[in-house]
């Protein structure tokens, strides 16, 4: 059996998978993100790949139908609404699974040729958070950290980080460096007790949003014991004495830890030279989110422990291509490149390289406002592309009938059937894993190809095709003649050279002769260049900057804080993993995580039923009761769908709730109360 080097399509860890059209699947043991490993998800890829449930035609009105009919339809409803209502009345809804050359064509096509920036990503649901809080402290959104620097770390504090579960073969790197080096410390902050704190030497059981007060308190704490690094603050940094003086009024005990807990982590952390704080949704999707990283990122540049080997913040992200469409603008706020909408030089020399006829003035809608504007009618075209937002964006039922109440959705999905795939106008067949060509870039700026080892099935195309075919019935032929995503990426690179003079760290000349056949997984910038070590940053003066951060106030006792998240063993709303019996034998239904002192107080015992409701909504999971959820507070996976469970489909109960700055979604602070279900 020939196998093919590939990508694995889950995790933004982007580990390297040796694949074969027989579902043979192995570790690639040269990529350099997992030499060989692969966790539960990646292992069991060979058990999703198959065509049961696969949409293989385009269907119109529910019925199948092919491209040119789905096509011309599509391109009518989206010239009618810009011509008679604006560029702003369409928008596109995409997705972290997006290659990067899909995600490449998607915002040339509606930011350049039809006008509107409306278009935002799942993504937002992953790391907008981290995207903001880099652009304020660094002047551009990049992440510094590297894998490598994980195991060269002498103290690894994680927050808000399930690594174990959600970046297995990371945490697995992890592990095998702690035995490599017994030194080695690793804190967890968290408010529940994961996996990923079995393996950390102290779990830091934090209040949830306790981040601030926690990082504010170490802030003060440095300046307090002589240990920050004030010749670096005056050469690199601005803002110092502001953000210091906020962080010297915010009580760390906010922070739910005690005295003791607090000391020794403040003590370890200053004693310690090398240190990576690695954070990721626990932070990010948060009210306060990108507040929470720049407390994080204040404490690393009142130091000057950043742009160093072993040390520095390293935001992770979710998706396989969260980190590629950042580069190429996948989001709402964005231009490709890491250049900014909001600029109208940036705006000009995109344009200028696209030729194209227009260009989105100003940021678009993101992705809870996207769906804001589809229930009062603001949005008359929308196209969903690789998700299922009718589930998995907060206050799911209401995003269901706000895309119910779009005049036109089309949907590109593999899947045949979908919550978001049922309210649609039009279906468009995806090529999926295994099927498609292109690129992805992982949480340490590693592109990597994936690479098709399976024939289309039936009418299925590729995502950046179906784009350039609409955009070819709409009239822009050229602009989008390709025909392979080679030409794709060879754009992308091109337009990043054509823009270097604005472009302040992506660097992609490294790749301007590349054979994309052969290409082989590549970290930008070139060189092994480290960000940040030559103490320059992105804003105007060459300085980072450090924010004033202030601490939330404590939530009030009342009612559970629900928080939801990933298992182990699924992805995403389970269109792929959830088609692998060994994946499904791990947790098989919705559940939710209730301490044994609520569930006592609830009567509720061992596999009862409960209600979580909110004003609104019911959702009714089985009880699976254990400490590591504190007293208080709820955990209850985000994978079931409406389709799936009856009762179970969380984001129903979750307020769209987002962080001002960021427009993420603070998916882990939700207000539910809690009952003992009776079936009868
Ligand atoms: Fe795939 Fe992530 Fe697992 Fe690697 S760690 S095999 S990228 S799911």
């Amino acid at each position: 059996m020939t196998l093919t080097r590939t990508t694995c399509p889950y995790c933004g860890v982007g580990c390297g998978v040796l694949a074969g059209a027989d579902g043979t699947i192995k570790g690639d043991p040269e990529h350099p993100a997992n030499f060989g490993r692969l966790c539960s998800k990646g292992s069991a890829l060979g058990e999703t790949i198959d065509l049961e449930g696969r949409l293989l035609a385009p269907q119109v009105g529910g019925k199948d139908s092919d491209w040119d009919t789905a096509l011309s339809l599509m391109a009518e409803k989206f010239g009618a609404a810009i011509r008679d209502h604006g560029p702003d009345s369409v928008a596109f809804y995409v997705s972290g699974q997006l290659l990067t050359e899909d995600y490449y064509i998607a915002n040339k096509l509606i930011k350049g040729f039809m006008g509107t920036a409306n278009i935002d990503t799942n993504s937002r649901l992953c790391m907008a958070s981290s995207v903001a809080g880099h652009k304020r402290a660094f002047g551009t959104d990049t992440v510094p950290g590297t894998y490598r620097d994980l195991e060269e770390a002498d103290l690894i504090v994680l927050v808000g980080s399930n690594l174990a579960w959600c970046h297995p073969v990371l945490h697995q790197r992890i592990a095998a460096a702690k035995e490599a080096r017994p030194d080695m410390r690793v804190v967890n902050v968290d408010p529940r007790k994961t996996a990923t704190s079995d393996l950390a030497d102290t779990h830091l059981r934090i209040v949830p949003d306790g981040d601030i007060a926690l990082f504010n308190g170490l802030l003060a704490h440095l300046a307090e014991t002589g240990a920050l690094n004030r010749a670096y603050i005056d050469s690199h940094v601005n803002g110092f004495d502001a953000a210091l003086a906020q962080a010297q009024q915010t009580n760390p005990l906010d922070s739910g830890l005690t005295e003791a807990e607090l000391d020794e982590f403040y003590r370890l952390w200053s004693g310690t030279q090398k240190v990576v704080t690695v954070y990721s949704q626990g932070v990010n999707q948060s009210g306060c989110g990108t507040d929470k990283v720049n407390a994080i990122l204040n404490c690393h540049l009142a130091t000057g422990r950043i742009g160093t080997p072993g040390c520095g913040p390293f935001s992770v992200t979710g998706q396989p291509n969260a980190m590629g469409g950042r580069e190429v603008g996948g989001m709402a706020n964005m231009l490709a490149n890491h250049l900014d909408i909001e600029n109208p030089d940036h705006r000009a020399a995109v344009q200028g390289f696209w030729q194209s006829p227009v260009m989105a003035p100003q940021p678009g809608l993101k992705a809870v406002d996207m769906f804001r504007a589809c229930a009062d009618g603001r949005i008359k075209a929308l196209w969903v592309i690789s998700t299922n937002p009718a589930v998995s964006l907060p206050d799911a039922d209401g995003v269901a009938q706000a895309i119910a109440n779009v005049p036109f959705v089309a949907v590109s999905d593999i899947m045949a059937r979908t919550d978001t795939g049922d309210l649609a106008h039009v279906l468009l067949p995806a090529t999926g894993w295994g099927e498609k060509d292109g690129t992805v870039t992982n949480s340490e700026r590693r592109i990597s190809r994936q690479r098709a080892f399976l024939p289309a099935p039936g009418q299925a195309r590729p995502d950046w095709k179906i784009m350039c075919d609409l955009a070819g019935k709409m009239g822009w032929s050229e602009g989008f003649d390709f025909e392979t995503p080679a030409q794709v990426f060879a754009e992308y690179v091109a337009l990043s050279a054509a823009t270097t003079d604005f472009a302040r760290d992506l660097d992609l000349s490294l790749f301007a002769d590349a054979d994309y056949a052969a290409l082989i997984p590549t970290q930008w910038p070139a060189n092994d260049k480290r960000f940040f070590a030559d103490g320059k940053f992105y804003h105007a003066d060459g300085k980072a900057k450090m924010l004033p951060i202030t601490a939330p106030a404590p939530r009030a006792a009342g009612d559970f804080t629900l928080n939801t998240g990933r298992n182990r063993d699924q992805w995403h709303t389970m269109t792929r993993s959830g088609k692998s019996p060994r994946l499904g034998a791990h947790l098989a239904e919705p559940y939710a995580e209730i301490h044994p002192d609520d569930a006592a107080a609830l009567t509720v015992t061992e596999g009862d039923l409960i209600a979580l409701q909110t004003p609104t909504k019911t959702a009714v999971l089985r009880a699976l009761i254990t400490d590591r959820t504190a007293k208080g507070q709820l955990f209850a996976p985000m994978h079931w769908t409406r389709q799936q469970s009856s009762a179970g489909w969380i984001n129903a109960l979750a307020a769209p709730v987002v962080d001002p700055v960021s427009g993420q979604p603070a998916s882990k602070m939700n207000r539910v109360t809690a009952t003992k279900f009776n079936a009868a």
